[in-house]
């Protein structure tokens, strides 16, 4: 607790208090907190009107039975979650995750983090989060979509486009949007593409949405490297993961003049030194949902290294892209050791607080989830202001539109760590640069 400073000390002990248990949504807590001192002090309303106390509680929280039945006709129950948790900006934004490890504490501290991520879009998104402890491997298409229609059943009655917008995140993507628009669509009798975002293109989506998350965050690593007169060429980079966010961090690193030799699931990694082959792994994970050992099987010369650590391969960029706290205290270490000069985070929260501060005493450059991993939800509120135009852009001016967003929010986190004293720090700078934008709006809006 040493970091924060004395007047938030007590706010977040109150955190710990009311949320007991919620570990990551503790962590992600502090992150912030840590960074608010100099706010506070140079805006003293903010603690009067206890913005910081409001902030940290959610506005509402749903939790929900999911039952469905499997292909046995054996019933299954799941619990659901859809947190809405700051709305200053607008409808609460963000995706729905399902993944076994889920309970109410990864959703708040996703939902809290999206606050501050969607708030640095400069779009008029508030942040919010859900999902379910339904595990998707190994289900069959008809159960995930017994699955995806019993979960929209309830949830259909708490969402709306200008109310509450879900999308996709781990474990969601276009085919479980696609049963839960359908079901939707038949409950409300309502044609209404901008409920959810991640749609079909054939049905309200967006064209680079599926690459926005990935594409972004190689943007954003792109603008840190060109702050220290570098880029990506000729550099060595490794991603983790193997889903949506890595397969287009991937493609756009090697767009942009990188070489990326690795990445993973959850079983083990790919090390192919001659660099990733994308079709092969866009044809396993996407199109035959299968583990990406097979990798091996096809490219000989690539080592598939089971329970591998995917960070103790040298690189100079690494670009996390597969889930929260993926990177200790102790893989930082080895990455600096090994000559990384760059972090940029396309998961949420995918590095230890340990991590974290070995990267920042290192000076690397290191972009936190919050901004880096931001061009997805942009992208999801361009899709957004197209279906209330009832219009859809080219791939080229939606990508332009990304990279713009990408550019302005480093400018931003750049800019507000110089103000706030901590220059080339962009975890201050996105943590103060997203909390203004909402404390100011809460205000404005009164005790609400
Ligand atoms: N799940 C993504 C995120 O973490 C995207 C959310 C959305 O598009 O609403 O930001």
């Amino acid at each position: 607790m040493a970091h924060v400073d004395q007047k938030i000390e007590g706010m977040y002990q109150e955190v710990l208090k009311r949320n007991p248990g919620e570990t990551e949504f503790h962590q992600a807590v502090l992150e912030v907190l840590e960074s608010l001192g100099p706010v506070v002090s140079k805006h003293p309303q903010f603690l009067e009107r206890k913005i910081i106390q409001r902030i940290c509680e959610p506005e509402r929280q749903i939790i929900f039975r999911v039952p469905w039945q499997d292909d046995k006709g054996e019933v299954q129950i799941n619990r659901g979650f859809r947190v809405e948790f700051n709305s200053s900006l607008g409808p609460y934004k963000g995706g729905l995750r399902f993944h076994p490890s889920v309970y109410l504490g990864i959703i708040k501290f996703l939902g809290f983090e999206q606050c501050f991520k969607n708030s640095l879009t400069g779009l008029p998104i508030g942040g919010g989060k859900g999902g379910a402890d339904f595990d998707p491997k190994g289900k069959s298409d008809d159960e995930v979509m017994r699955f995806c229609q019993s979960f929209m059943t309830e949830l259909y009655r708490h969402i709306g486009e200008h109310t509450d917008v879900p999308a996709g995140d781990i474990g969601v993507g276009g085919r479980e949007i696609g049963y839960m628009f359908g079901q939707y669509k038949r409950i409300t009798n309502r044609y209404e593409p901008g409920v959810l975002t991640g749609k079909g293109l054939t049905w309200g989506g967006s064209l680079v949405r599926t690459e926005a998350t990935g594409y972004g965050a190689t943007f954003f690593v792109n603008e840190m490297l060109k702050a220290r007169k570098d880029s990506f060429a000729g550099k060595t980079c490794l991603v983790s993961g193997s889903g949506n966010v890595a397969i287009y961090t991937i493609e756009k690193i090697h767009q942009l003049g990188g070489k990326c030799v690795a990445c993973s699931d959850s079983n083990g990694i790919i090390y192919d030194e001659k660099g990733l082959d994308l079709e092969l792994i866009k044809q396993i994970k996407e199109v035959e949902r299968r583990r990406i050992s097979d990798y091996a099987k096809t490219h000989k010369h690539a080592k598939y290294i089971a329970g591998g650590n995917i960070w103790d391969i040298p690189c100079q960029v690494a670009m996390p892209s597969a889930t929260q706290n993926e990177i200790n205290g102790k893989d930082a270490a080895t990455l600096v050791k090994n000559g990384c000069i760059a972090v940029g985070e396309g998961a949420n929260m995918p590095t230890t607080p340990e991590g974290v501060k070995v990267f920042l005493d290192a000076k690397i450059a290191y972009g936190p989830g919050k901004a880096t991993n931001a061009g997805g939800v942009a992208t999801s509120a361009l899709e957004m202001q197209q279906n209330a135009g009832r219009d859809s852009w080219t791939f080229e001016y939606t990508e332009k539109k990304l990279e713009d967003i990408m550019v302005n929010i480093h400018r931003n986190c750049f800019e507000t760590a110089e103000e706030y004293g901590a220059p080339g720090n962009y975890v201050v700078g996105a943590n103060i640069c997203g909390f203004i934008k909402i404390a100011n709006a809460m205000v404005a809006h009164g005790l609400v």
